[in-house]
């Protein structure tokens, strides 16, 4: 596309989680000069469940065919907390009243390895650095400064350094960190700590292996409760008046791994705050589990919890931040994974034509 109009358009995409990767594989597709700065760990992708509804498959395949296979994978969906005595029932009845609705998965360690191979294929620089700050540039559009203080892309065209050249259009997909980079950011992005526990199943005797919810995950299956408690929770972020957190007790593979979770903790301020201390969370996600099957409770496995971004309102930021040119946003996704891939399209839309009208 520009390369025939003769316009060489660069873009920076900082952050290389699910938002960043995705975007910088679509500008790249648009014929897009894209760098990509930072690496999927630490990263709120990196520990997902990855769940998809099937509506989002068509996106995934249309993504594995452009770049091959990136942890597409089919499941199904099965729900607990179900009314009354219902909920009483042998596991495997449970999960009849959803085992004919294809669901799928993206298993987030196989998309973690995939996606550098995807990128260099693709043509996106990367810089595996991490930005400290973003600084209005003098002559317009924004720098991205390194850990060392410099302008990230400051260097001569071309990149001698090895950083990007110059960028005119700077995209913020950082997820919880966003808001340390860029303080002006509207305050319905919100950020939520949320707590898995890991558990390795080989290091699990016969006995807790034939726990009838973790056999139903060692098919390829993702437990979830019925009702999740973490939507509304997020949607009411605004009017708490202290911390509250909540349990949605679920199950889903990771890699060789089972995540057994999930733990949400939101607070009354836009920013994620300090973490929460991991072993009271880790005490409160057990608790938690206990309603579900006491036995998964008492599991032995590595807590872990990161900061996952999230909207007021539910709609995402993917666009243009106010009042800072050539900076965008790409943040704050509810069902990241069904969303990611149609906006991440849209919005490298939007920005390569951006950069036609300069
Ligand atoms: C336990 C758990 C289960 C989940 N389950 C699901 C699910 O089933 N389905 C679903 O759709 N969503 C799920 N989510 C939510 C989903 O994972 C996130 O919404 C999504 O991954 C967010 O992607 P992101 O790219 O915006 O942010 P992140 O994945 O957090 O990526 C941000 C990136 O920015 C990088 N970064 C941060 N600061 C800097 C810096 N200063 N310089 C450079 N790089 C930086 C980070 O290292 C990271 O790579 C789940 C989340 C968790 C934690």
């Amino acid at each position: 596309m520009n390369q025939q109009q003769g316009l060489n358009p660069s873009f920076v995409v900082v952050g290389a989680g699910l938002a960043g990767s995705l975007l910088a594989l679509a500008l790249a597709r648009r014929g897009g000069s894209v760098w990509l700065v930072g690496s999927v760990y630490p990263s709120a992708t990196a520990l997902s469940y990855g769940s998809l509804p099937a509506s989002a498959l068509s996106s995934w395949r249309q993504l594995e065919q452009w770049h091959g296979p990136l942890g597409l994978q089919r499941s199904r969906l099965v729900l607990h907390g179900w009314p009354g005595p219902l909920r009483l029932l042998p596991v495997w009845l449970q999960a009849l009243p959803t085992a004919p609705f294809p669901f799928a998965r993206v298993d987030a360690p196989t998309l973690a390895a995939a996606l550098p191979g995807a990128l260099e294929r693709a043509g996106v620089s990367r810089w595996q650095g991490t930005v400290s700050r973003i600084e209005p540039r003098p002559g317009g559009g924004c720098w991205a400064i390194g850990g060392d203080g410099d302008p990230i892309g400051a260097g001569s065209a071309g990149g001698a350094s090895g950083r990007p050249s110059v960028a005119p259009q700077l995209v913020l997909a950082a997820g919880a960190a966003n808001r340390n980079l860029w303080p002006d950011l509207p305050e319905r992005l919100r950020y939520s700590w949320a707590g898995v526990i890991e558990l390795d199943p080989s290091a699990l005797d016969r006995e807790q292996r034939h726990d009838p919810w973790l056999q139903q995950v060692l098919q390829g299956r993702i437990v979830q409760p019925l009702r999740l408690r973490r939507p509304p929770l997020e949607a009411g972020a605004a009017s708490l008046l202290g911390e509250r957190w909540i349990v949605d007790a679920g199950l889903a593979l990771s890699g060789d791994r089972i995540l057994m979770g999930q733990i949400t903790l939101v607070g009354p301020h836009p920013d994620p705050g300090l973490p929460p201390d991991p072993a009271t969370m880790e005490a409160r996600l057990r608790a938690g589990l206990q309603e579900l099957d006491p036995q998964l409770a008492s599991l032995p496995g590595t807590y872990r919890q990161v900061p996952v971004s999230f909207c007021l309102g539910g709609s995402p930021l993917a666009g243009p931040v106010d009042k800072a040119p050539g900076l965008w946003m790409f943040s704050g996704f509810s069902g990241a994974f069904a969303v990611v891939p149609s906006l991440a399209e849209s919005l490298a839309d939007r920005l390569v034509g951006a950069v036609e009208r300069q």
